[in-house]
């Protein structure tokens, strides 16, 4: 991955306060196609609970100007936490809708896990089930 990819990463609108959350979040997004990429960076949000912060408050303006919030799992580590994050913003690239009764949840999974897999992303929450 590119210092300009890491760079436009590292501009991701995280709320959280855990050090090593946004790092993984910042790997993640730099290793997404460059147009997933500024797409995960202006369209989304992120927060993440569970190790640092137990709980948040932050004020919902900071979604104002996003269509998604993705929230990211604090416990996960490393590489974990990085197909995590590719797979949530997968979610989100492919505009899934929780409301669609059109596809059952297993098919939208199955979309997403082969998305993740095709951007290169390993693991659970890329491999088929
Ligand atoms: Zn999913």
């Amino acid at each position: 991955m590119s210092d300009d990819a890491t760079r436009e990463a590292a501009t991701a609108r995280y709320f959280g306060i855990d050090g090593e959350t946004q790092a993984a979040l910042i790997r993640a997004l730099a290793r997404l196609p460059t147009d997933v990429r500024e797409f995960a960076v202006d369209e989304c949000v992120y927060v993440s609970v569970g190790r640092s912060a137990r709980g948040l408050c932050r004020p919902a303006s900071m979604l104002a100007s996003a269509s998604w919030l993705i929230v990211l799992d604090e416990r996960l580590a490393g590489h974990s936490l990085e197909t995590a994050t590719a797979h949530e913003v997968g979610h989100a690239w492919l505009d899934h809708d929780l409301g669609d009764t059109s596809t059952t949840h297993e098919e939208v999974e199955a979309e997403v896990r082969a998305l993740v897999r095709k951007w290169g992303f390993r693991g659970l929450g890329a491999e088929p089930k």
